[in-house]
């Protein structure tokens, strides 16, 4: 199976080509053009417009690689074998630009419509990749953190913020002060030489809270802690948050396997939280590939590939975005323990 992948819910205008290969070896090219606003977060319209202009030409290039490396010689027949596309949750704008480029793909290359679930997506390519059978997954991306696990033909949400993406909440400190978008990584590289000073720690059961700590953190720099110290104080704080939740789900499930989803799972120090905690529980942990991690159409691709196989397509009339598209809202009918 062959299928082109869309991605475009807010920052990354991304397209893929997943190809499942013969003798179990897959592959996945994946072109993505970043929109980087000149100041402050994502501006939703600025975003929107970015993926007017970036979509068609990374969707040419995904196109341009199906049609060298396909099989055979029919150059008439499609490159692929389906078009899927994240239909949300996302920005509004941006995810009616991917849909409306993914339903002309779909009718001009004469192939059906696979429409994808962006947090469902972040999962399912943790569980190719790990070859898990049903793990409990940690998204910790720019707008959402949630942990997911499979039950009766869903992914169910176990856990979630009660505010703000993880992401976004770092982001939010680093513009106050006055660091460019996205915030993560310079957090990540800063916290190096920091100390640790007290922050704010709320999990409530298996939700969790990041705007207390947020208010606190912009104060403390106000107050002129060092910025390293907030930094490291931020990244043990916010981590240890999403790793006690993950450890509680892990309980909770019974599972013995955990993978990681979204940008903020490209941190090395999150990762090496996750880590020590399965190990300590005899549990597998399997972080993506970074390029898998942050918002990329390989992952849409990837699980449009097996919505496809599963019969899973769309009609054109029911193909509308939905901006606050949620993971258990998805009847999970590719997985051969549907039902369990
Ligand atoms: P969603 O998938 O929820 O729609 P999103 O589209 O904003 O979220 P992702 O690509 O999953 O995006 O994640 C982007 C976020 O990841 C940004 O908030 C960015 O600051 C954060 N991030 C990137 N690298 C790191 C890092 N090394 N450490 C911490 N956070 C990071």
């Amino acid at each position: 199976t062959r299928v082109l992948g869309i991605e475009g819910t807010a920052w990354a205008a991304s397209a893929a080509v997943y190809d499942s290969g013969r003798d179990g070896v897959d592959s996945v090219f994946i072109e993505t053009d970043a929109y980087e606003p000149d100041s402050g977060g994502i501006h939703p319209r600025e975003a929107a417009e970015h993926m007017h202009d970036a979509i068609p030409r990374v969707v040419e290039r995904a196109l341009e690689h199906a049609r060298e490396t396909r099989d055979g010689d029919d150059e008439r027949s499609s490159p692929v074998d389906a078009v899927a596309f994240s239909r949300g949750p996302g920005l509004g704008p941006c995810l009616r630009v991917v849909a409306t480029a993914a339903r002309a793909l779909s009718q001009t290359l004469d192939v059906p419509l696979v429409g994808v679930n962006h947090m469902v997506a972040h999962l399912e390519i943790g569980r190719h990749a790990s070859g898990f059978d049903s793990p409990v997954c940690l998204n910790a991306s720019g707008a959402n953190a949630h942990l997911l696990a499979y039950r009766n033909g869903r992914y169910r949400v176990l856990g979630e913020t009660m505010d703000t993406g993880v992401g976004n909440a770092i982001d939010k400190f680093t513009r106050h002060v006055g660091w460019s978008h996205p915030g993560g990584p310079k957090v990540e590289a800063t916290a190096e030489d920091g100390e640790y000073v007290d922050l704010p720690y709320v999990v409530k059961g298996m939700d969790f809270s990041f705007s207390g700590i947020m208010s606190a953190a912009k104060q403390a720099y106000d107050d002129g802690v060092p910025v390293e110290d907030v930094c490291y104080s931020l990244q043990e704080n916010v981590f240890a948050m999403l790793t006690e939740v993950s450890e509680r789900a892990l309980s909770l499930t019974g599972s013995d396997e955990l993978v990681l989803g979204g940008g903020v799972g490209q941190n090395a120090r999150l990762r090496e939280m996750l880590a020590a905690m399965c190990d300590q529980r005899a549990a597998s942990f399997h972080a993506p590939e970074p390029r898998f991690l942050r918002d990329n159409a390989g992952m849409i691709a990837v699980l449009g590939a097996k919505m496809y196989d599963a019969g899973d397509t769309l009609a054109l009339e029911d193909s509308r975005v939905d901006p606050n598209y949620r993971p258990d809202q998805v009847p999970v009918r590719w997985r051969s323990d549907e039902g369990n």
